[in-house]
């Protein structure tokens, strides 16, 4: 029943052969960590640090950041937190960062490449969570968002080291560097996809823009292969992917990218206990068993149904 149901303790996430898959927060500000704690986050998987900016007109200042991020940090003692670098641009404009007279800002100077052009901010960012770290026990990994080259995979994470970040990774949003995983993963010690804008990238079409929605569908098999190779070069080097896009909150769409290779899942916390409910039916082989299914088809919704189909037949 109900009351026991929420007085039952919250267990890690895990697949039903035991394979541990963390189940991890996005939150965008660290007053969402305790509700996140309680709804069974083990860690924080995306923390969204623009979303603390976005009505400044200023870039804050090392000691305004350095608060944020220790709060959060001190919310998750001995746990991951994946801090991400401000993400400007696009449907996230810092007045700080971008110019807003881009024409496409989706495909402007956004993430990454926003911070490169105003490399001080980022060197704030990046004094602000060392300072952070060094206070606080969270297990802190830093990822920097809108990675497109495998240049810029090594210009970040080379920078955060001299930080002393000592897990540094990128986010893989762009289909490039999904293609080029094996090569950008030579250099971060973790990759994150974001399946927002892996799909909005991949099908062309604005993840914002009504007309076009039924294209910004994660379930799409061309999203499905990018999201593959990413699974597979994790693998080829040992080192973690995580998703971090909204595709993970899909309890079905999650057992499929456990099974192209994703070592932990982060999303709204409130989507946490129905993804571990599901992922505890299926064992890894079972997931990689329903991702081929899902790979096979030709189109998203054929995609689902085949997962569906899959999944049913080895419950
Ligand atoms: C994503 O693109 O999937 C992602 C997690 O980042 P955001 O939604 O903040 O762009
Ligand atoms: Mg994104």
């Amino acid at each position: 029943d109900r009351a026991a149901a929420a007085s039952a303790p919250i267990t890690d996430g895990a697949l039903a052969d035991g394979t541990a898959i963390p189940l991890l927060a996005n939150l965008g500000n660290p007053d969402g960590a305790d509700d996140a704690v309680a709804l069974g986050a083990e860690g924080v998987g995306l923390f969204r640090t623009e979303f603390l900016f976005l009505s400044s007109n200023q870039a804050p200042t090392v000691e305004q950041q350095r608060a944020s991020y220790t709060k959060l940090l001190a919310a998750f003692p001995g746990k991951k937190v994946v801090v991400r670098v401000l993400d400007a641009g696009a449907d996230k404009p810092l007045a700080f960062l971008n110019d807003a007279h881009e024409e496409n800002p989706a495909l402007g100077l956004r993430g990454i490449r926003a911070l490169r052009a105003s490399e001080d901010i980022l060197r704030e960012q990046l004094t602000a969570l060392a300072e952070a770290d060094a206070a606080t026990d969270a297990d802190l990994w830093v990822m920097a968002p809108m990675v497109a080259t495998v240049e810029e995979a090594a210009y970040f994470t080379d920078l955060a080291r001299d930080y002393g970040v000592k897990t540094a990774g990128v986010m893989v949003e762009v289909p490039s560097s999904a293609l080029l995983a094996d090569r950008i993963l030579g250099h971060a010690d973790f990759a994150s996809i974001g399946t927002n804008d892996l799909t909005q990238y991949t099908m062309a079409a604005d993840r914002l823009l009504g007309s076009v929605a039924s294209f910004q569908d994660p379930w799409h098999p061309a999203v499905l292969r990018l999201i593959r190779e990413v699974g597979e070069a994790g693998r080829t080097h040992g080192k973690p992917v995580g998703i971090c896009g909204e595709a993970a909150a899909d309890p079905l769409l999650a057992v499929v990218l456990v099974g192209l290779g994703a070592t932990s899942l982060s999303m709204a916390p409130t989507a946490l206990a129905d993804v571990r409910a599901t992922l505890l039916q299926h064992s890894l082989d079972d997931a990689r068993e329903i991702a081929q299914a899902a790979l096979a088809a030709n189109d998203a919704a054929s995609a689902r149904t085949a997962a569906q189909e899959a999944a049913s037949s080895n419950k």
